[in-house]
C-alpha cells in the first residue's frame, strides 16, 4: 500500500448454513469499513415473493416463468442490512419456516440463479470501498475474481445447536435432520451448487468462538490488502 489509504477488497464466505457465515461476514465487513451482501436473503425474499403470489413452488417450470418478476433490493450497511421485495421490508418473513422450507427448491431453478446473480455482481462492483459477499457459490460462480474465499464448515451438530439457539429452543435433532436436507439439496443441484473454491481457505469454525472466526478472517483479510 503506498498511501496509506485502505485498498478496495473484495472478499467471498461460503459454507453451509450454521457455519457462523452471517454473524462473521457482518462483522468482518463493520470491523474492515465494507459492505456486507448476504446472499441468502435475495433468495429467501425471491422465494417468499412466489409462496406469497401463489406460484407452485414444486414446478421449476412456474418458478422460471416468474423468477425476472420482483424487485428485490438489498441495503449493504453490515450495522443495518435490509431486504425489500416491491418495496416491502421483508426482513421478518423470509426467516419463516415455509420459506426456509422451500427455498433450496426455488433457488435450483437456473432462471432464478441467473437473475439474482446478475443483481449481486451489480452490487459488489458498485461498492466502492470493497464488499464482503456471503452465499453459497460466491467464490466459484458470482465472484470468481474475489480477492480473498473463505469457505466456513462446522460439523453437523455444532451446527445445528448453534441454528437452534438462534430459533430460541427448537428441537436439535429436528433442526439437525432440516440442515442436513437443506445442505444435500444446495450441495447436489445442477446449477452452481454449494461448493468450496480451489483457492478458498477453509476454516473450521467447530470449536471456534465467534470472535475467534472474526479475528482470524480479519486477518486473512488485512493480509490481502497489505499485498494489493
Ligand atoms: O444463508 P441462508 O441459509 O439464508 O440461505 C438460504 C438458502 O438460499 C440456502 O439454503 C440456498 O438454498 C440458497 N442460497 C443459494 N446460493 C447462495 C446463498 C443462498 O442457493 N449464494
Amino acid at each position: 500500500m503506498e498511501n496509506g489509504a485502505a485498498q478496495p477488497v473484495i472478499v467471498a464466505i461460503d459454507g453451509p448454513s450454521g457455519t457462523g457465515k452471517s454473524s462473521t461476514s457482518k462483522a468482518v465487513a463493520a470491523q474492515l469499513g465494507l459492505s456486507y451482501l448476504d446472499t441468502g436473503a435475495q433468495y429467501r425474499a425471491i422465494t417468499w415473493w412466489m409462496v406469497t403470489n401463489g406460484i407452485d413452488t414444486d414446478d421449476p417450470s412456474e418458478i422460471a416463468a416468474a423468477a425476472g418478476k420482483p424487485d428485490i433490493v438489498s441495503g449493504t450497511d453490515p450495522a443495518n442490512p435490509t431486504i425489500t421485495v416491491d418495496g416491502t421490508d421483508v426482513a421478518a418473513p423470509i426467516r419463516t419456516q415455509e420459506v426456509t422450507s422451500k427455498v433450496s427448491a426455488v433457488s435450483a431453478v437456473a432462471e432464478v440463479r441467473a437473475r439474482i446473480t446478475e443483481l449481486q455482481r451489480s452490487i459488489a462492483a458498485s461498492a466502492e470501498g470493497g464488499i464482503v459477499v456471503e452465499g453459497r457459490d460466491i467464490g466459484t460462480t458470482v465472484l470468481p475474481d474475489a480477492d480473498l474465499k473463505i469457505f466456513l464448515t462446522a460439523s453437523p451438530e455444532a451446527r445445528a445447536a448453534r441454528r437452534s439457539g438462534e430459533l430460541k429452543g427448537a428441537d436439535v435433532n429436528a433442526t439437525r435432520e432440516a440442515l442436513i436436507k437443506r445442505d444435500a439439496a444446495d450441495s447436489s443441484r445442477k446449477t452452481s451448487p454449494l461448493a468450496k473454491a480451489d483457492d478458498a481457505v477453509e476454516v473450521d469454525t467447530t470449536a471456534l468462538t465467534l470472535a475467534q472466526v472474526i479475528e482470524c478472517v480479519v486477518t486473512l483479510v488485512e493480509e490481502k490488502r497489505a499485498a494489493k
